[in-house]
Formats: C-alpha cells, structure tokens, sequence
C-alpha cells in the first residue's frame, strides 16, 4: 500500500530558491519572479526519510545539473 507521498522539493536553476511544492512546479519562480527551470532535489533515499531534500543536491549549484 502506497503511503501518502510527500511533495517533492524544488529548485530553482536561476536564482536557487529552494522549496517543497505539489507536482508541476510553477512557472513563475517565488524567489526571482523568473521564468525558471526547477530541478527535483528531493531526496529519495531511504536514509534521507521521506520529503527531505537531498543535501548533496542542494549544495551543487544547479547551473551544474543542467545542460543548455
Ligand atoms: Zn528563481
């Protein structure tokens, strides 16, 4: 039986604001009112606990993670 998941966390590629939402992200970034790209951070590990971002993810800068 599936548990109750849940919300991912976000970041934002531009400006690195972090946060949990519901699954689209937003368009619009609450942090720098862009336009952004957010990438998944949450930590799926099983020692991470469930709806914890992953630290290493958070620590690495976004511009990082993602190909242009
Ligand atoms: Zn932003």
């Amino acid at each position: 039986m599936p548990a109750k998941k849940p919300h991912p966390w976000w970041k934002c590629s531009e400006c690195g604001y972090t946060f949990q939402a519901k699954p689209p992200p937003p368009d619009t970034c609450p942090g720098c009112q862009q336009k952004c790209v957010f990438v998944d951070v949450t930590c799926y590990a099983p020692e991470c606990g469930p709806g914890t971002p992953d630290p290493q993810l958070m620590n690495t800068p976004a511009s990082e993670r993602i190909k242009k």
